[in-house]
């Protein structure tokens, strides 16, 4: 039996065989002439690996129409009507029997041409149709190679994923039903595929270094999401007590859903917890965790989960229908639904433009910004699914109040041709800016004018401000939200969100730690906004708490001496709750 310790990235215990994907790289592909005679065994080769990446299509596009609920698989149907242009077919075909070329050599030629062909043309239409032909090519090229093809093409029983690190795509693209949780040699608590996880209620580890070496496809392990290890080759007394801990779990989810509402204090009076949910996972679960509202919602997975732009009337459904369900989770229950955060690690074919350093880069409201008319067409799907629940909007990786100015003059602009139109939305819709990056925590005051609330994106200001990459194991010990420097952004934050009477809140992921996540209710934060499987727990422990402990809790990190580290304040604090619950380390198992 052997453990490996990873990063504790999502709460949760699973047990099963191992599905290992190695990811997608470059295609090795042979080139050669095949003996004279043997043109129509290379042709049928041909003509079989088309076959396969036909169904293989069929299949992806029937699967998305499933899981989205509507029929926008555009970018997939695209990719079949290129699989069966006549003439494309024909040139392939035209290699290998009059050239004799193999295969493989025959679809690279055929497609070089065409992407030589689509280059030239000035059309954006058909210069963008070069990604489709990429993609089609490297279909046909897995199918004729073997080469490990993705992985909701391959998987077939309930596995846990080990992978070098998954993409917000990639994973998106699993098959839900199939996955029992993820370990991955990189990635980190933060990181996108982390915080997927979550929301799909996935345990999860990361930073396991070579996990992917150690383990043989179908082996079974033990993945210990909530401590971060893995176990390979359990022993029987181990898996008894891995039981044990899966039983204890399902006790704390069934205890919170039985007791007062989630947030509510030991004095009284209760602290507002929401849920950050991602398009394209059921929402029904975050009821059951008890979640208010949606205190974060991840519009970009909307384009992600595609593989294209939405259209308004896609994007209207999607957030009417969310707001709809917002509105029953408690009297008033809202949604904070966050404009396109495209870019970093989160990227879109065919959308996101190649750049250097894209966490630097034209993303987020940059992006937007720079693409009025997708920025348009967002705002004016919000506006009018605001007609049907209480629904905000808000805007991410704010870094200058130029921005807010701009987003301003933006929402006006479509607000004037809704009343035009005569279509209903929300005049008073409130609008808040994600504080995200340092120079916005610098600058609260300045946008608080601009905003009617704040919400804080931990995640992102913890590598901004640390200059340490959310996704990177091996600058994980960097990232610290108890960081001096963090707790002194934070509280400018704070204080200018109450300077200037605007709400406050935290959706990064620290807001579901139980020990920083109460620190910054503590520190005046009103609505903590998390990954929903996370809910009970934070709530259980605020049920212990009375207001008192929290004015008391507030002042430990600036009561320590100066030059404390992250480590030394993390500590301070543990100490601090440990002393009003004592029994807080049980809770956490
Ligand atoms: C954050 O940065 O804290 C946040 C909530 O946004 P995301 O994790 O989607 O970048
Ligand atoms: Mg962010």
């Amino acid at each position: 039996m052997t453990t490996i310790a990873g990063l504790p990235t999502a709460r949760g215990f699973a047990c099963g065989p191992v599905f290992v994907y190695r990811g997608d790289g470059e295609i090795p592909i042979p080139e050669y002439v095949v003996e004279p005679g043997r043109e129509t065994d290379e042709l049928m080769r041909l003509r079989r690996a088309m076959m396969d990446t036909r169904r293989d299509l069929e299949n992806l596009i029937a699967i998305l129409r499933e899981r989205t609920g509507r029929a926008d698989v555009r970018v997939f149907e695209c990719h079949l009507m290129i699989l069966e242009d006549a003439a494309l077919v024909e040139e392939a075909e035209g290699y290998v029997t009059k050239d004799r070329l193999n295969a493989e050599a025959a679809v690279r030629k055929t497609a070089n041409a065409a992407r030589r062909q689509f280059e030239r043309m000035n059309d954006p239409y058909f210069r963008e149709r070069v990604r489709d032909l990429d993609d089609i090519e490297r279909r046909i090229l897995k199918a004729l190679t073997g080469f490990a093809s993705s992985p909701h093409l391959e998987l077939k029983t309930p596995s846990i994923i080990i992978a070098d690190d998954l993409t917000p795509s990639e994973t998106v693209q699993l098959p839900r039903e199939l996955v029992l949780g993820f370990a991955t040699n990189g990635g980190s608590t933060t990181s996108h595929v982390a915080l997927l996880a979550r929301a799909l209620a996935l345990p999860a580890v990361t930073g396991l270094g070579d996990i992917t070496s150690r383990v043989k496809p179908g082996e079974f392990v033990l993945l210990d999401g909530t401590n971060g290890a893995i176990t390979l080759n359990p022993d029987r007394a181990t898996i008894r007590d891995f039981s044990d801990l899966v039983e204890r779990q399902i006790e704390l989810t069934e205890n919170v859903a039985r007791g007062a509402p989630a947030g509510t204090l030991k004095s009284g009076g209760e602290v507002r917890i929401f849920a950050n949910v991602h398009p394209g996972v059921p929402l029904a679960g975050i009821r059951e965790q008890g979640a208010r509202g949606i205190g974060l919602y991840r519009s970009e997975y909307l384009w992600l989960i595609r593989g294209v732009e939405p259209t308004e009337e896609e994007q209207f459904i999607a957030y009417r229908d969310a707001a709809k369900f917002a509105a029953t989770l408690s009297e008033g229950g809202s949604i904070t639904i966050r404009v396109l955060d495209i870019g970093g690690d989160k990227l879109v074919r065919g959308i996101s433009s190649k750049e250097a350093n894209p966490f630097l880069g034209n993303r987020s409201i940059r992006y937007l910004l720079s693409h009025r008319d997708v920025f348009r067409t967002q705002i004016r799907a919000i506006l009018r699914a605001s007609a049907y629940g209480k629904i905000l909007m808000l805007y991410p990786m704010v870094s200058c109040v130029e921005e807010l100015r701009e987003c301003a003059v933006a929402v006006a602009e479509v607000k004037a041709s809704l009343e035009r139109e005569g279509i209903p939305f929300d005049r008073n819709i409130r609008v808040g800016a994600m504080i995200e990056v340092p120079s916005a925590a610098l600058a609260a005051d300045d946008l608080a004018k601009y905003v009617n609330f704040f919400s804080i994106g931990t995640n992102d200001l913890v590598q901004y401000t640390m200059a340490a990459d959310r996704g990177n194991e091996s600058v994980a010990h960097l990232y610290q939200p108890t960081h001096p420097a963090v707790l002194r952004l934070m509280r400018m934050t704070i204080e200018a969100a109450k300077r200037a009477g605007i709400g406050v809140s935290v959706c990064g992921e620290s807001a579901a730690d139980p020990i920083v996540g109460i620190l910054w209710v503590a520190m005046g934060v009103e609505v903590l906004s998390m990954s929903s499987t996370y809910i009970p727990l934070i709530s259980k422990i605020l049920a212990r708490l009375t207001r008192e402990d929290l004015k008391e809790y507030a002042k430990v990190p600036e009561s320590m001496p100066p030059c404390s580290t992250a480590a030394e304040i993390l500590a301070a604090c543990h100490k601090f709750l440990v002393g009003k619950i004592p029994n807080l380390d049980d809770i956490l198992i």
